[in-house]
This record gives C-alpha cells, sequence and structure tokens, in this order.
C-alpha cells in the first residue's frame, strides 16, 4: 500500500484565501493525511472568531443592487458549504487548485447529478452491473429519458469492453457490496481515448483511501453519508470535479432540482472531517484483524477484504489504494445461520449503511436488490476496540452454530 509518502500537499490552494491543509507541513514539505484532515478547509483565522465558522443559517443574504455572488440565495450558494467542499477538495485532490467540490444532500443527489446533468437522449452510458443497489432505478429513469444503459461488472475491467461510442462511463471500485475491484488507470485511459468521460464512485474507499483524480477520474462523486461523515446521523454527497465546464452544468442541475445539504448538516460534516483519519486508520485495521480472523472459520465462505493479500482484489488495489476500507463481506451456509449470527451479535448494530463509528452489519439480500447469496453478510467495521470486536463477532459465530 502507498502511504502518505506519495502526498504532494505543500502550499494546497483551492478556491482563494484560506489556511487549508497544507500550510506547514513536515520536513519533506509534505502534509501527511491526519494534519490535512484537522485543517482541511479552516478559513484563515480571524481574532475572535471560532476555528471553525458556525453553521450559517440564512434562506437569503443581504443583496442591495445588482445581484452578484457569491452568496445571494440560500439554494445556490451558503457560506458553510464553501469550507466543506474546500475541506472535501483537500483530501480529494491535494495540492491541486482547478479542482472545484459541490456537496448535496445525499450520496444519491450527487450521483444523479453526474448523470442527468451529462447525459442526452440518445447519449450512451455504461453503468457496473454490480454497484449500489439504487442504480438499477436509476437506469431506469435514464432509460425513460432515451439514455442507452450498458452495465458491465466491475472485476476483471470488464467495463472495457463496452466503451465504444459511451458519453460517460460509472466506475464503483471497491464495488458495494462485493468488494471487487477495477483498474481506475486502465479504464480511464480508455474511456478518455474514446472521449468519454469517466465518474468514480469513490464511498468505500473514501478520499484518505484512494484519490480517483489522480488516477484519471474527471469526477469523484461520494456518499458522504459513509465514512467521511462516519457517525451514522447525517446524509450527505458529493461531486469533485476538475472539468470546468463539466462541474458547471453539475452545479446548474443542483440549482434545478435544488438537492442542497441543510448548513447543519454541512457544518456537522465538517467538523466529523476533523477525526476522518483517525477514524479510518483504526476501522480499516480492524477490519483487516476482523478478516484475517473470518479466514480461520470453517463457516464462512465467500470472504472478501481488498486488504488481504491472497483476496482476488488485492493486487490492483494495492496499485491504486492507500487504504483499503473498513468493509468486510463473507457469506455463511444459510439464510437461518445468518439470521442467528446477526442477532446473537452485541457490539455490531444489525442495520444498513457502513462507514460509522459503531460497527454494523446485515443480511445483503434482505433488501433484494443484491445478487449475493441468502448468507451473504455485509460487515461495516467501527472504531470499538479491536479486541473486544473481534471477541464479539466470534463469541456470535459459536453461539450461532447448528
Ligand atoms: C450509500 C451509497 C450511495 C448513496 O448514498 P446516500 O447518501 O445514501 O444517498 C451511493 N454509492 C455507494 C457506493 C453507497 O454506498
Amino acid at each position: 500500500m502507498n502511504d502518505s509518502a506519495t502526498d504532494t500537499g505543500g502550499g494546497t490552494r483551492q478556491q482563494g484565501q484560506h489556511s487549508g491543509a497544507a500550510d506547514g507541513g513536515n520536513a519533506a514539505g509534505r502534509t501527511g493525511d491526519g494534519t490535512r484532515a484537522v485543517r482541511a478547509g479552516l478559513p484563515e483565522p480571524v481574532k475572535h472568531e471560532p476555528t471553525l465558522p458556525g453553521p450559517v443559517f440564512a434562506a437569503h443574504f443581504h443583496l442591495p443592487g445588482d445581484p452578484t455572488g457569491p452568496y445571494t440565495y440560500g439554494r445556490d450558494e451558503n457560506p458553510t458549504w464553501t469550507l466543506l467542499e474546500r475541506a472535501i477538495g483537500e483530501l480529494e485532490a491535494p495540492g491541486r487548485d482547478d479542482v472545484e467540490t459541490l456537496v448535496f444532500a445525499s450520496g444519491m443527489a450527487a450521483i444523479s447529478s453526474v448523470l442527468f446533468s451529462q447525459l442526452r437522449a440518445g447519449d450512451a452510458v455504461v453503468l457496473p452491473s454490480d454497484g449500489y443497489q439504487v442504480l438499477p432505478l436509476v437506469r431506469a429513469q435514464l432509460e425513460a429519458y432515451g439514455v442507452e444503459v450498458r452495465t458491465a461488472p466491475t472485476g476483471g475491467d470488464a467495463q472495457l469492453d463496452v466503451l465504444d461510442g459511451a458519453k460517460l462511463l460509472w466506475i464503483e471500485t471497491p464495488s458495494n457490496p462485493g468488494l471487487d475491484v477495477c483498474d481506475v488507470r486502465r479504464l480511464a485511459e480508455a474511456a478518455h481515448t474514446r472521449g468519454a468521460l469517466v465518474a468514480v464512485d469513490n464511498t468505500l474507499a473514501s478520499p484518505l483511501g484512494q484519490r480517483p483524480l489522480e488516477l484519471g477520474a474527471d469526477f469523484s462523486v461520494a456518499s458522504g453519508t459513509k465514512q467521511l461523515t462516519g457517525h451514522g446521523d447525517i446524509l450527505l454527497g458529493y461531486v469533485t470535479g476538475h472539468d470546468a465546464e463539466a462541474m458547471t452544468a453539475v452545479r446548474r442541475w443542483r440549482k434545478i432540482v435544488g438537492a442542497i445539504p441543510g448548513p447543519m448538516e454541512a457544518w456537522l460534516a465538517h467538523r466529523s472531517i476533523a477525526t476522518l483519519e483517525l477514524r479510518v486508520e483504526r476501522q480499516n485495521a480492524t477490519a483487516l484483524k476482523v478478516a484475517e480472523a473470518l479466514r480461520e472459520r470453517p463457516e464462512v465462505s465467500g470472504l472478501r477484504y481488498p486488504g488481504l493479500p491472497d483476496d482476488p482484489s488485492h493486487k490492483i488495489a494495492s496499485q491504486q489504494m492507500r487504504r483499503y476500507g473498513c468493509v468486510v463481506s463473507f457469506t455463511l451456509p444459510t439464510r437461518a445461520r445468518a439470521d442467528r449470527f446477526l442477532d446473537a451479535l452485541r457490539l455490531v448494530d444489525d442495520a444498513t449503511s457502513f462507514g460509522g463509528v459503531r460497527s454494523t452489519a446485515e443480511r445483503r439480500g434482505r433488501w433484494g436488490g443484491d445478487s449475493v447469496p441468502e448468507g451473504f453478510i455485509r460487515l461495516s467495521v467501527g472504531a470499538e476496540d479491536s479486541e473486544d470486536l473481534l471477541a464479539d463477532l466470534l463469541r456470535a459465530l459459536d453461539e450461532s452454530a447448528d
């Protein structure tokens, strides 16, 4: 795995004046992820003002005379979003001042804004066949608008085979919930050769795990509901991109549909990002230990974690990811066994979603959307002490045995 030695943080200046993550830095002139996370998006210090200004609650802003920006109406812009957008941009693309980030009310708002702002009737788009469970609904809507939708699995870079003539390639890596990984550089290069734009759903990796723009993508899109904010208490989405024209269209879409985050959610998200590196380090380290322990269990099959050296995703993941995420997936022999296991857990809540400080797990098949076995479990590893969590998981496996 690459570490922060690959960072190019020194002197990050995105979207104007602020004392961003990268001021200072270590002896090599680089800023580590922890430093970057705690300082991300902060404004220049102002005497008697808080370090992170509180949420600005405003439907409209005083605006005498000709209506000029930045702040006119609360559906277009908000100062609390501006700081959060800078913070996310610094994490997704450190050291670059040519990227723009837009925050949304949810991950789906961000995803839909890219797809529906970029695609027209007659265009073709390539989606993953094994991606987030709402993508089939998006597909139906795109098709209703006359967009041709092609799908292929994430693993084996299979999307390469259906790229010809496409306007946009949508990648989800690692995929949710199957945890397959594709080669973003290879796919992006092939898509760009054919004139297609490339978007990567970066939800599962988080910007500390993977930087899609550095790998050649035009958009990094994610649900901030998951590890980015990490407490399971807000919904948020974002799009980071470097193509100014494409981002203008995404911004216009946000204005049209009004899929905007509330100032309180935006502020909570920014506050949460300060601990992103701490959470990610703990959660990902424990996820690897959990995967190693589950590998020894005879009742566990289909175990997937991209950080395991013998995982089918590991080779590509180790080349393009900086950290491997907090999600582990595996299959128990039957639906009944999986349900008993989930019931027996004490430190792991039976709940959907992932990335939070409290571990969660669910039998994914209960939703009916993903093509997974009945006993398939998606486990999101939280920030508990790893010994406690491992003991709980192993005890629940024992107690749920036939
Ligand atoms: C959760 C999730 C989304 C959707 O995000 P919301 O914030 O729930 O709208 C999109 N993509 C992936 C990979 C997700 O896990």
